[in-house]
């Protein structure tokens, strides 16, 4: 999946299209692969995305007779990861649980899961709602198996046969459960925005791999305030699940569709079942599809080869990385970033880190071209922030403060560049994109602007502070400038090139001397 966190929205919100009594009531069931080198109760490798099928395989995750699944300590702890900081309260005793139905990519005739004793409940998530600032509760955490993966041949409706690949088989996953607390497509979106960037954070989940993260949504249209009255009590419509959307636009789209399809079918007063359906995401329409199991038709029971895992102590022990509202803090505490920069540049750890990376050459200016421009640049070629080089853009960024190039030819150039770089995977530099694109503008080194330069600075103050290096140096020891490259190297904390640091040093050193 490859959405940027600068992407315009899909829809407009379509709530106000409605029937000012009514309201849209949304639930989620979001399924995450998490990114543990091995699978869930066995050895097999877990990076099976660009290999034959059926080649990270072995007795255990086939389900064979006689075969015993082993807990993957790691997927444990990193399922913990995402309870504390979801603010979950996290289990004493979890417990994995089976659940019986046949299906063939289920080759075992049950998938291991958690039932009535999940990983960790009642938890939540702060995210920016249609009215402001909203928490969304989420209702459980629990652990289970992925299953196979069935390609079907010849066209997805009528297909001719079908192919089993059970390189997908014992991944582990994790079910976030919300209740029921989204009330448009919007939110939802900025719900698993949200999501996704807190997983990325803890370091346990990879949004690049390929259905990482799948989506069922619970969508019925509800009374205005019948949700606050009634609680989870009998609906006065049904309630439609839409099932595996596997992409983060799909959710906006599956349930903007469904919104409106339920509301024509109040507006003619039919009946609403409750039922489930099945998202075509190339049609952006939801199909009738088999109808929903009930919850004993499963018959779970506790999994008598597993023992229960007793996490609570496990999970006080673990310490959380800095989440996406401590950085967005932080953006706006360390570099000035206004609140609206600070929110998109820390929307996706991919985007903060590299905004850090490039900060350096000037905060404010920096938060403006990555936010404003770079990203949706980015977007509209369907391009990740990883493939832009941090050195280039700063570079262009040291262009555009020193007033070489005017801001218009500065995105002349960041298009070419990007251009090149999803062509042929590199580009050419700032400066020579000013000669091929004929810009006739004066083009000087950086490095000639003084003062505020961020690399003079930390050069200027790194002589002040080690004047035995300066003297070792003046008497004819050279290798005293690789020290004093590296002291300027660790203060500009890597985001100097170390040809222009010796060339700032050697300036000042002659200077001085
Ligand atoms: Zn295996």
């Amino acid at each position: 999946m490859t959405d940027t966190a600068g992407a315009a929205p899909v829809t407009q919100p379509v709530t106000s299209t409605m029937a000012a009594d009514d309201e849209v009531i949304i639930g989620l069931e979001i399924h995450c692969q998490l990114a543990t080198r091995t699978k869930l109760f066995c050895g097999c490798s877990t990076d099976y995305r660009d290999d034959q099928p059926n080649t990270h395989v072995c007795p255990i995750c086939l389900g064979l007779p006689g075969s015993l699944p082993r807990v993957n300590r790691k997927a444990v702890e990193f399922a913990l990861r995402v309870g504390k900081a979801f603010n979950c309260t996290i289990a004493q005793e979890a417990e994995f649980a089976r659940k019986n139905y046949f299906y063939p990519d289920l080759n075992k005739g049950f998938q291991i899961t958690q039932y009535d004793k999940p990983l960790a409940v009642k938890g939540y998530l702060d995210i920016e709602g249609d009215a402001g600032e909203k928490r969304v509760r989420i209702t459980r955490i629990h652990m289970e198996e992925d299953p196979g993966r069935l390609v079907h041949k010849g066209g997805a409706d009528r297909p001719k046969y079908s192919l089993v690949d059970y390189n997908r088989a014992g991944i582990p996953l994790i079910e976030i459960v919300t209740e029921p607390d989204l009330r448009s497509p919007r939110e939802a979106r900025r719900f698993l925005n949200k999501l996704r960037a807190t997983l990325e954070y803890l370091g346990v989940f990879d949004s690049e791999k390929e259905g990482s993260l799948r989506v069922d949504a619970n969508i019925s249209i509800q009374p205005k305030g019948w949700f606050e009255r009634e609680g989870k009590g009998k609906a006065d419509r049904g309630r439609v699940e839409v099932k595996n959307i596997s992409s983060y636009k799909g959710v906006e789209k599956a349930l903007t569709f469904e919104i409106t399809r339920q509301k024509n079918l109040i507006r003619r007063g039919q009946k609403l079942e409750s039922a489930t359906r099945h998202f075509v995401e190339a049609r952006g329409i939801t199909t009738s599809s088999r109808s929903k199991e009930m919850e004993q038709d499963y018959r779970y029971f506790p999994e008598p080869d597993l023992r229960p895992l007793r996490v609570r102590d496990r999970a006080a022990e673990i310490v959380l990385p800095e989440l996406p509202d401590a950085r967005r803090a932080r953006f706006m505490e360390q570099y000035g970033c206004s609140p609206n920069h600070a929110r998109t540049l820390t929307g996706e750890l991919r985007v903060a880190e590299f905004y850090e990376t490039v900060a350096g050459a000037d905060a404010m200016l920096a938060a403006t071209w990555v936010a404003d421009t770079l990203l949706g640049e980015l977007n509209y070629r369907d391009m990740s922030i990883v493939r832009v080089p941090p050195d280039t853009f700063r570079e262009l960024l040291f262009l555009l403060k020193g007033g070489n190039i005017t801001d218009k030819s500065g995105v002349e150039i960041l298009r070419l560049m990007l251009d090149q770089l999803k062509e042929s995977g590199c580009c050419e530099s700032p400066r020579e994109c000013v000669n091929r694109l004929g810009l006739t503008v004066l083009v000087t080194t950086p490095l000639a602007a003084t003062g505020e330069d961020p690399i003079v600075k930390a050069a200027q103050e790194t002589l002040a502070e080690q004047p035995q290096a300066v003297a070792d140096y003046r008497n004819g020891r050279k290798e005293a400038m690789n020290f004093l490259v590296g002291q300027v190297m660790r203060k500009t904390r890597g985001c100097a090139k170390p040809s222009d640091v010796n060339a700032v040093l050697s300036r000042l050193l002659e200077g001085e001397g």
